[in-house]
């Protein structure tokens, strides 16, 4: 017993030695990317953002045209605004979208195209007053421009535009072809808006080096003990699909409840898939990313970042990598002493790399198991992306202009839980690249979407120079 006792205790001192040693040894890439000096931003730019926030552009549903007089008036407005763009690139409308195509001179370089949209949500009436202006004033207020589209996403359409504006201004004849894209209906789908163009350039025999879209972000004080900006580059997003849930029963009086009420068993149903969660499981592009930001965390979740062969379970977590499950709309019952024959729920998935939409029906038919209950889809059915390359000589040119900008930050490829129109490219671009420099914090995180859009004054400036840079990189 003794014995066992002491090799109980080398083996233990092993161990701790071990993950030491890793711990220790884990240590940050070095980057050897010379700054440079930004471009600089006139304040007529400022400007031109606050007049482009005021075309109400907005996606409702599906089903509703989008206003014509709001759409054309903005694409009009874009036309006096960037002279320049519009005397030199072509330009082709599809429905309320547009294509912008600057011919390089090299025609053996494929193509790259910078993505945006020109369409935003709408702001919920009841929180009018919360908002600190206006949401499509576009107004300036403590040094931060307020209104729908400062974050998502007219505020990269703006900025591209600033960007190769600047860039005739200066005389730049590119090498590699450019496309601006900027679809009009990115909010609920993108279905007319990119598709239409990506299916165009399709039929141009168009092939894509890349597409750089919105979905990756400059992330300040976000990750608990980095004390350092993170770039985010997204290479991969989850799928999507909500399952409604429709139970249907006898019903009955209140008086004389069965045992298997029908709203009862429905919040059974939705209970067996909210403690049947999706397992976590590692892939390759999440590896990397610890990697990259572990050397830069404090000792405790270095040491665990180091060591993912012991602490994996947890840091999968932390970074949400499996299909998520989550409840969103319940309803039924017309009457308080009634049991109601029908009753149904919405379960929302968030669908994980290298998983499909229908192994989430599998799954919840056979979690749920009740015959009563019938599972159908009401949204789209999007199945996760392709992973694009983060070793790609495209990628590599993100990275250096964000390391050229931004010298304390670190740049890490990643997963987004959200969609993107990218989607609509996949059968022309091999890598989407979803990244602009919007500095998201956790006090403005929930203006996407939600109130108070804006962005900082200079932060906006940072987004045109990262254009900016990123058009003379991809063009060596
Ligand atoms: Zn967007």
């Amino acid at each position: 017993m003794k014995k066992f006792l002491k090799l109980l205790g080398l083996g233990l001192l092993a161990l701790a030695l071990f993950i030491l040693i890793k711990t220790f040894t884990f240590s940050a890439e070095e980057s050897e990317v010379a700054q440079v000096k930004p471009q600089e931003v006139p304040d007529e730019a400022l400007t031109r953002l606050q007049k482009a926030i005021r075309f109400k552009t907005i996606s409702y549903s599906y089903t509703s045209q989008p206003d014509s007089a709001e759409f054309t008036g903005l694409h009009n407005y874009l036309a006096t605004a960037f002279p320049l763009v519009h005397a030199q690139l072509e330009k082709k409308t599809i429905q309320y979208s547009l294509l912008y195509k600057w011919q390089g001179t090299d025609n053996t370089l494929k193509p790259v195209v910078l993505m945006s949209h020109l369409d935003v949500v709408p702001v919920d009436e009841g929180t009018l007053a919360d908002w600190e202006a206006p949401p499509f004033s576009g107004d300036i207020k403590n040094e931060n421009i307020y209104g729908r589209g400062t974050m998502d996403d007219k505020v990269s359409v703006l900025a591209i535009l600033e960007a190769v504006e600047a860039s005739l201004q200066a005389g730049l004849k590119p090498k590699r072809t450019l496309y601006l894209a900027f679809g009009h209906d990115e909010e609920i789908g993108g279905d007319r808006g990119a598709a239409s163009l990506a299916k165009y350039l399709e039929e141009q025999g168009v092939k894509l080096e890349c597409v750089i879209d919105e979905g990756g972000y400059l992330v300040d004080g976000m990750v608990p003990g980095l004390d350092k900006s993170m770039a985010v580059i997204n290479v991969a997003e989850k799928g999507y699909v909500s399952f409604e849930l429709t139970i249907t029963t006898k019903g009955g009086h209140s008086s004389a409840p069965p045992s298997d009420n029908t709203i009862g068993s429905l919040a059974v149903a939705i209970t067996k898939l909210e403690s049947n969660q999706f397992p976590f499981k590692s892939i390759p592009v999440i590896d990397r990313q610890i990697e990259i930001l572990g050397p830069h965390l404090p000792f405790i979740q270095k040491m665990a970042f180091a060591n993912t062969w012991l602490f994996g379970s947890k840091i999968q977590e932390a970074f949400n990598t499996h299909t998520s499950t989550a409840p969103t709309m319940i309803k039924g019952g017309v009457k308080d002493n009634v049991i109601p024959t029908t009753a149904s729920a919405v379960v929302n998935f968030r669908v994980m790399t290298g998983e499909t939409t229908e192994e989430v029906l599998k799954h919840v038919v056979e979690t749920v198991n009740d015959d009563r209950i019938k599972v159908t889809s009401i949204s789209n059915r999007n199945e996760p992306s392709p992973v694009s390359d983060y070793e790609s000589a495209s990628y590599k040119i993100i990275e250096r202009t964000v390391q050229q900008l931004f010298p304390d930050v670190v740049v890490t490829p990643g997963l987004i839980g959200g969609g993107t129109d990218t989607k609509h490219y996949e059968s022309i671009s091999e890598n989407a690249y979803r990244f602009f420099p919007y500095r998201v914090t956790s006090s403005n995180v929930t203006g996407f979407h939600g109130i108070n859009e804006h962005i900082a004054v200079n932060n906006y400036k940072e987004i045109i120079q990262f254009y900016y840079q990123l058009i003379q990189n991809l063009n060596e």
